[in-house]
């Protein structure tokens, strides 16, 4: 099966066999991964190793720290502005799609929010150019969504605003390409797509962000806290971290960032080829330069044709590939685990259901 889901997502065989061959006996320990104490020897260094592998991929050295927290990328809507939005302050929102609104709208609950950009109307089919953003005057910081899971847009070039803290929801789309992981403040993700196994959220932050965080709050919901205790405060997702870190060094022996994008950019053209040379049988929802490499939307002519699409599609072995109600038609999930061959196999498949339907 190819499976084409938004998430929790397809990984790596290499890397499914790699954690079922240590499952039952951890490294010679006698032990599971799952069945092991978050403060053994073993533990911390799983711990310390995927934060290690993460900083390395994207380049980053001692003033970030990768954390790895609970409740979703959704927490992180409310913790960003528990922290960081103080009194009085407005913190700046970018809307690309329905999880950056969901971004906004929580941190409303703390504070004041700006919208500085929207491309609500036409569905979200872009990213907005860069010049189009206006900031409120001194913003507490500017928060983006680079991918956009259920419209199928990526920004390609991100802002850069100096001083001002610039923090990205990158859940659908992190550790795919190169880029100046530097430039941001906080980027957070859920693993469930790029990353592993759902239950772990990372954070990656600079240190000097971390101290500002506001102190009175719940410790759980403090960066510094799980700063301090190396993401040990509490009882970690230990066992999705160890996945997020058998990932992480998949990609690097893949050939790291650069590499894994390479693969991505050849895997989507696959698919996008097919869409552009249908003779407008397969629509794309995203405009063409927002396209994202990761979540690819598109329609068929009429809905009765997408039930048949899909259904026939998931008997040929291609599952998940029902869009998001808000946008229709099919969505292709194809994350840096999803392999050529499964995007060979939708393109083909595609232009055989055209010739048969079209
Ligand atoms: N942000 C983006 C861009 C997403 O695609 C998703 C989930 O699909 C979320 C946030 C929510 O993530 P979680 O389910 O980890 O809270």
């Amino acid at each position: 099966i190819f499976n084409f889901s938004a998430g929790p997502a397809t990984l790596p065989l290499s890397v499914l066999e790699e954690a079922q061959q240590e499952f039952l006996n951890y490294k010679g320990s006698g032990m599971s991964v799952i069945e092991m104490s978050h403060r053994s020897k073993e533990y911390e260094a799983i711990n310390a190793g995927a934060e290690a592998v993460i900083k390395e991929l994207l380049g980053l050295g001692d003033d970030y720290r990768v954390l790895f927290v609970q409740g979703g990328a959704s927490s992180q809507f409310a913790m960003i502005p528990m922290n960081f939005l103080g009194e009085g302050q407005i913190a700046d929102y970018i809307l690309t799609g329905a999880w950056a609104e969901k971004a906004q709208k929580e941190a409303t609950k703390f504070g004041q929010t700006h919208i500085a950009a929207t491309t609500k109307e036409g569905n979200y089919a872009r990213i907005p150019q860069l010049d189009e953003i206006k900031l409120s005057e001194k913003p507490a910081y500017v928060h983006i969504t680079s991918n956009n899971t259920i419209f199928g847009t990526q920004w390609k070039q991100f802002p850069d605003y100096g001083d001002i803290p610039l923090i990205a929801d990158m859940s659908s789309d992190i550790l795919s390409k190169p880029f100046d992981a530097s430039k941001f403040a906080l980027i957070y993700a859920g693993a469930q797509k790029n990353l592993g196994p759902s239950g772990v959220t990372v954070v990656i932050i600079r240190k000097d962000l971390i101290e500002q965080g506001n102190k009175n709050i719940p410790t759980m919901l403090r960066y510094d806290t799980h700063s301090k205790n190396d993401s040990l405060y509490n009882t970690p997702p230990s066992f999705s971290v160890y996945m997020v870190g058998l990932v992480a060094q998949w990609i690097k022996k893949q050939g790291g960032l650069t590499a894994i994008a390479k693969h991505n950019e050849e895997k989507a053209a696959l698919i996008y080829d097919t869409i552009d040379n249908s003779g407008g049988y397969y629509t794309g929802h995203a405009e063409k330069d927002s396209r994202s490499l990761m979540n690819l939307t598109f329609r068929l002519p009429n809905e009765d044709l997408e039930k048949a699409f899909n259904s026939e599609a998931t008997k040929a072995g291609l599952s998940g590939l029902k869009g998001h109600r808000s946008v229709g038609g099919m969505r292709a999930s194809i994350y840096n685990a999803m392999p050529r061959e499964g995007c060979q196999a939708l393109a083909d498949f595609m232009k055989e259901f055209q010739k048969k339907n079209g």
